[in-house]
């Protein structure tokens, strides 16, 4: 039935880059955390924005869906087709070059599957930075990170990958080339067509190049680790970090003692910091254009004023590039040491920074009282009022089990971020796995102008059908 879509696919891209063999396609099927296999028609590998233009011209024609997919590590089932066979996933990752740097102008133009690791070696040549930075980052593409906003642990200085973009290049739904490739930071020129993509997570056209934002290099980098008593303290701390370090304070990660313990427990070669564990701890990233000694004479006060004024118990500061990188390995393996411990509940939530110990103390109290021995994970991006809240099962029972709580705990923890207007999905986007949840809390008003928007671009529905909405 489909002998001649698929013909005209191969007469496009090639035999090698139209793959039908269900194991060649597997990798490009099954989702990171291995929980969904999609099924497709095909798996795509153009090489150049015309070739996506001609490819989704075909799927408008012969009224067939196209899945976009970067380096497939999204965490929210949004690269994955579902389970028709219908569906064909166009994969943009022979589209991976640098196609031009301006270091005048503090800009780079990449094609959309660039990966993240790429684009910053790219930049860091011509001592620029490009500083979005994810754990994913050896394997995520600059098209996956546009069309989900990616964040990660630099957003507190620089931003989301929304705030890092300049220009786009778009294949539309009827398989039309929008060249937004502009270098410019300031264009008033009518509604923001650029904003429209980035975030859409492929539902509204498909990005194939990008103009991004550098910035200078700073001379140093120190991290600090703080130990503290309460969720409370970190709040203050983050105060007085915003206000002794300005905008050299890039992040301010927080983490839970159990989170900190999974960490040990599953990676042994890394050590606690201090000599005793505390409730909480707070991991502190300043970027300082002065000098090394400048920064670490910066850091030493505001972590003595810290002590002094009994907001943190302890504090260490990073004497060297390798003690900075343990640091930033007990946060960073914070998710696949829980993944080590067995299964367990995710939440990707924001709210306003402010509210977060105020939230941490409800939550928990709601949560553990209905589900009793519950553990909570929590960690993220307290800086950005970014939370990784997540639920794993009582000890010594089964997690198999737990998980099938997932209905009930997801309702207390999102309608508790509900109240306090915050969202519940900060930086992985929709997808298929949210996409029912967040009718529950946007309103009809705010859903019915993203069904106008997406009808307006994509009549056909042919975008990555059934992820967003
Ligand atoms: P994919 O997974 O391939 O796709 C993601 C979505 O974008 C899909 O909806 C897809 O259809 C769409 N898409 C992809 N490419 C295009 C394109 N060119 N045009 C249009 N649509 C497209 N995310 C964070 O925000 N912060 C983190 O700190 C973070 N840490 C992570 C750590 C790990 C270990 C892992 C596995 C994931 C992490 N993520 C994080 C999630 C993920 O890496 C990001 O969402 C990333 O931006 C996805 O990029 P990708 O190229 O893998 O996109």
């Amino acid at each position: 039935m489909h002998e001649e879509f698929l013909a005209d696919c191969t007469n496009i891209l090639g035999h090698d880059f139209v793959i039908t063999k269900a194991s060649d396609q597997y990798p490009y099927l099954m989702d990171w955390r291995q929980r969904y296999l999609g099924k497709a028609l095909a798996v795509l590998l153009p090489t150049s924005a015309d070739e996506v233009a001609n490819l989704v011209r075909l799927c408008a024609t012969h009224k067939i869906a196209c899945v976009p997919q970067g380096g497939n590590t999204g965490l929210v089932l949004g690269s994955i087709p579902d389970q028709t066979g219908q569906t064909v996933v166009i994969s943009l990752k022979r589209m991976n070059r640098v196609l031009a740097v301006d270091v005048a102008n503090n800009t780079i133009t990449v094609e959309a599957g660039c990966l993240l690791a790429q684009v910053q070696a790219a930049a860091s040549e011509e001592q620029r930075l490009f500083p979005l930075s994810l754990a994913s980052e050896g394997s995520c593409t600059i098209g996956g990170n546009l069309s989900t906003n990616a964040g990660g642990t630099a957003v507190l200085r620089y931003g989301n990958t929304r705030e890092l973009c300049l220009g786009l290049e778009v294949v539309t739904a009827q398989g039309d080339i929008w060249d937004g490739l502009r270098g410019l930071r300031k264009d008033n020129t009518g509604y923001d067509l650029r904003d429209l993509f980035i975030g859409a997570e492929g539902t509204l056209g498909i990005i194939t190049a990008a103009v991004l934002k550098l910035f200078p290099q700073p001379r140093s980098q120190i991290t600090a680790f703080a130990a503290l008593d309460s969720a409370d303290n970190a709040l203050d701390l983050l105060k007085q970090c915003q206000q002794a370090l300005g905008p050299t304070l890039t992040a301010f990660e927080l983490i839970s003692d159990f989170s900190l313990q999974l960490v040990l427990k599953h990676f042994p070669q890394l050590q606690h910091p201090f000599k005793r564990s505390h409730p909480y701890y707070a991991l502190v990233e300043m970027s300082d254009h002065e000098s090394e000694n400048h920064a670490i004479a910066l850091m030493e006060q505001v972590l003595e004023q810290a002590i002094n004024d009994g907001l943190a118990a302890d504090a260490v500061c990073a004497a060297s590039i390798g003690q900075s990188r343990s640091l930033w390995k007990l946060r960073e393996h914070i998710s696949e040491a829980q993944a080590k411990e067995g299964k367990n509940i995710k939440h990707d939530i924001s709210i306003p920074a402010s509210q977060i110990p105020h939230f941490i103390q409800i939550t928990d109290a709601e949560l553990t009282a209905a589900f009793p021995g519950c553990q909570i994970v929590c960690f993220g991006h307290m800086g950005d009022g970014n939370l990784h809240y997540n639920v794993s099962a009582p000890a010594g029972s089964s997690d198999t089990e737990f998980i099938l709580q997932q209905t009930g705990i997801n309702r207390i923890v999102h309608d508790q971020v509900h109240q306090f207007k915050g969202s519940i999905s900060a930086e992985h986007g929709l997808g298929m796995l949210k996409r029912d949840e967040i009718r529950r809390y946007k309103s009809g008003l705010e859903l019915s102008m993203m069904r106008a928007i997406k009808m307006a671009l994509d009549p056909q529905n042919i975008m990555n059908p059934g992820k967003v909405l």
